[in-house]
């Protein structure tokens, strides 16, 4: 199958480079170098002409949210054939994934919505989850791709599900972070050794994925990595708001979550997530190190 990445940022790079390693795989970028650099390292064939792209039987994106996507399907819808595939990684609006899906279908091409769980680390080892949204035919053809980037490819609903379950998870991810953050926090302040807290923890009902990887490998450490934007998980969160809106759900919590990662977001500037911990942190002039 020939396929075409669009958007290699963070997730699209590993991603696209995975696929050029199986498939014959056009790459396509906002700034152009990206897309040239990733021909150089890993054989993809770089495209400049969003509207020049040359046929393909899978198109792929991975973009900010569903608006990037939106407007770069209006330039290349025209150009595919029909029954292309479209398979979006993006983390967007289910709304905007099922307004993407009705503009390609009208050319005849297929959607699937199909957020990618796991981080970057998951997109450059190929062991992805992805939440996909859409028609199981759709997915059918589409799934030997699916298996270059992803261990894990679960079926959850109609188009714009696998947005909903990606954005709902990642507001969890928001919460357990936040809680975390301040939980060890209060801890490291009393004197406990936040390393031991966090490995008993670990074994205990208490344990996330914050708890588990976020905060021993990035705060005990002070590494603080930039693989995801702080602004992406305040806007997974804001998308995951309109998830509870719709289905008349009061979000007493997540509205709280929505309102703090938000806030940071606007602080921190261009921070990775896991940095909302510093502002738990220096309100009260501790830091979670490992006293190692
Ligand atoms: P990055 O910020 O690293 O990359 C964004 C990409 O989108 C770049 O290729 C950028 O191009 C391109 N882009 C930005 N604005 C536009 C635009 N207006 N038109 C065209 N292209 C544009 O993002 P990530 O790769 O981290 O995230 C991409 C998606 O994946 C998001 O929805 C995110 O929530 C989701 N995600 C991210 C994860 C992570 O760990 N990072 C994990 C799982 C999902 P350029 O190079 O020109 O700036």
């Amino acid at each position: 199958m020939q396929v075409a990445y669009l958007g290699l940022g963070a997730m699209g790079r590993p991603m696209a480079a995975n696929l050029a390693a199986r498939w014959p795989t056009l790459v396509w970028n906002r700034t152009a170098a990206v897309s040239r650099d990733h021909q150089a390292a890993h054989g993809s064939v770089a495209v400049d002409e969003l509207g020049a792209l040359p046929p393909v039987d899978v198109v792929c994106s991975c973009l900010p949210t569903d608006v990037e996507v939106a407007a770069i399907a209006q330039v290349v819808a025209p150009t595919l054939s029909p029954g292309t595939v479209w398979v979006d990684h993006t983390s967007g609006d289910p709304s905007g994934s099922r307004d993407v899906a009705a503009l390609l279908a009208a050319h005849d091409v297929g959607y699937l919505d199909a957020p990618v769980p796991g981080g970057t680390s998951g997109a450059e080892a190929g062991t992805l989850s992805v939440m996909v949204g859409g028609e199981l035919t759709d997915l059918e053809m589409v799934r030997p791709i699916l298996e270059t980037v992803a261990s894990r490819i679960v079926h959850v609903g109609p188009v714009g599900s696998g947005m909903a379950v990606k954005a709902v998870n990642n507001a969890l991810l928001a919460t357990s972070l936040w809680a975390a953050a301040e939980g060890m926090t209060a801890l490291t302040a009393a004197g406990v050794d936040p390393d031991a807290a966090l490995s008993v923890i670990g074994s205990s009902s208490g344990r996330s994925f914050a708890t588990e990887e976020l905060l021993p490998q990035r705060v005990l450490t002070r590494a603080f990595p930039r693989t995801f934007a702080l602004a992406l998980l305040a806007k997974d969160v804001r998308l995951a708001r309109g998830v509870l809106a719709d289905a008349g759900v009061e979000a007493r919590v997540l509205g709280l979550v929505d309102a703090l990662t938000t806030d940071a977001a606007a602080e921190l500037g261009d921070a990775d997530h896991v940095e909302l911990v510093r502002l738990v942190e220096r309100a009260v002039g501790v830091e979670i190190a490992s006293l190692e």
